[in-house]
């Protein structure tokens, strides 16, 4: 039997699961036969819908090369393709590429190289600083410099200690981040933020600008900088990189979901070319550190098909008029409604706060399944309502959103 990760299986069988047997662009069948327009885009990987032709041929291209090949110590075509497609796009300086499997690899890579630099250089260094209301994933490494939450607190004995800033929403300038770089810079491994926009931790958003200010002070101070850009990456906020807008330059960067459109399981660590030189020379120096499946040739081939189709299909034109006609309609038709007390945008990654009246109403999961019962597959976060609509989206699309959207939290706060 399947065990599903953050879901209570006791329960399961009850909360009327949508079992996907097929889809078709931005829609998912069940096994019934229903289709689900994927408003989560499969939990924030996908870009442009299921079973693209384009994406379906590269794979099976690839198929005719290599499945896979380790990247320990060897290489491989299609790696190395990728890498250089990526480089001139990527807001780090001088990129270099560690591959992985998932996310929270990403980031528990950057957080170990950020250690080792401190030791390689001669000078270590193992505190980190992060914030409030963080997600970086659920190894036991991404999960120290996350903020808890969604039950993990009780993994809290596991956790590293790290220095937390507060969260956007608390401080939005990121005074006090900028603060306690300054106070700290001797101990400070690495700062590690989520750039625009905090995304598990219920959308959260803070001005481009802090960000900005936020590199300075790292900068400034002599302490790395990471950005976790597994959510926000691959045009996801309107940029193809958050960082873009906050012009906002790390040592390291994370990169996950969106890279391969959602297909296949696949996320890297890019270094700047200084971070990369402290790696060099005797053996010792060598980053000890690396995942069987890190840099599969077929997720390589569709994570390289899909920057091609990113460019060539013009996607990031679609998200900017796609983001604008959503903020639009949410603004004519959900701003106001007494059951909601916060919506926050960056792209097409959105989060409808509702007023739930106490903490057992969970309002969240009943207005997502009502949104699934009409057809919208949409999954909470907590009393936050996510709306992480594909990247090529239709008018339409957009549209039968955010009706059933205003049906849903309707049925819910006023039965
Ligand atoms: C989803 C996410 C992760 C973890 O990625 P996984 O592939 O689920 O391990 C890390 N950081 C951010 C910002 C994320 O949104």
């Amino acid at each position: 039997m399947v065990w599903h990760g953050f879901t209570q299986m006791a329960t399961y069988a009850g909360n009327c699961p949508v079992i996907v047997d097929r889809a078709e662009g931005h829609y998912l069948i069940d096994v019934e036969g229903r289709r689900y327009l994927d408003a989560i885009s499969s939990l924030w990987v996908n870009t442009l819908g299921h079973r693209v032709a384009e994406l379906d041929q590269a794979i099976i291209d690839q198929l005719g090369r290599v499945a896979h090949s380790t990247m320990l110590g060897n290489g491989n075509t299609v790696v190395i393709e990728l890498a250089e497609a990526l480089a001139p796009l990527v807001p780090v300086t001088d990129p270099h590429f560690l591959f992985a499997a998932d996310g929270a690899a990403a980031v528990e890579q950057a957080v170990k190289l950020a250690f080792q630099y401190w030791v390689n250089r001669g000078t270590p260094r193992s505190t980190y600083l992060a914030f409030g209301q963080a997600y970086h994933g659920d190894t036991v490494g991404s999960l120290s410099v996350g903020a808890g939450g969604f039950g993990t607190d009780l993994f809290d004995p596991l956790r590293f200690p790290v220095l937390r800033a507060p969260g956007f929403t608390a401080d939005p300038e990121l005074a006090a981040a900028c603060a306690l770089i300054e106070a700290h810079k001797r101990e400070l491994a690495a700062v590690i933020v989520e750039p625009l926009v905090q995304g598990a931790g219920g959308v959260q958003t803070a001005p481009a600008r802090s960000f900005h200010r936020l590199g300075k002070a790292c900068r400034d101070n002599d302490v790395l900088l990471i950005a976790d850009e597994v959510a926000t990456g691959f045009g996801r906020t309107g940029s193809l990189f958050a960082s873009e807008q906050c012009d906002l330059w790390p040592d390291l960067l994370c990169l996950g979901k969106g890279i391969t459109g959602g297909y296949l399981p696949m996320s890297a660590t890019v270094a700047t070319g200084q971070v990369f030189d402290a790696f060099l020379g005797a053996p010792e120096r060598t980053f000890f550190h690396g995942h069987s499946y890190g840099g599969n040739a077929l997720a390589a081939a569709v994570a390289l098909r899909h920057l091609q189709l990113l460019d060539e299909w013009k996607v990031l034109d679609n998200v900017a008029a796609r983001a604008t006609q959503l903020a639009d309609l949410l603004e004519r038709r959900i701003v106001g409604d007494p059951a909601v007390t916060a919506i926050r945008q960056r792209g097409l990654m959105c989060g409808v706060e509702l007023a739930t009246p106490h903490a057992d109403s969970r309002w969240g999961s009943r207005v997502a399944q009502a949104c699934t019962r009409r057809g919208v597959l949409i999954r909470p976060l907590g009393e936050v309502v996510v709306l992480m609509p594909p990247l090529t989206v239709t008018d339409d699309e957009i549209r039968l959103i955010v009706d059933v959207l205003q049906e849903a939290i309707a049925e819910v706060s006023r039965p």
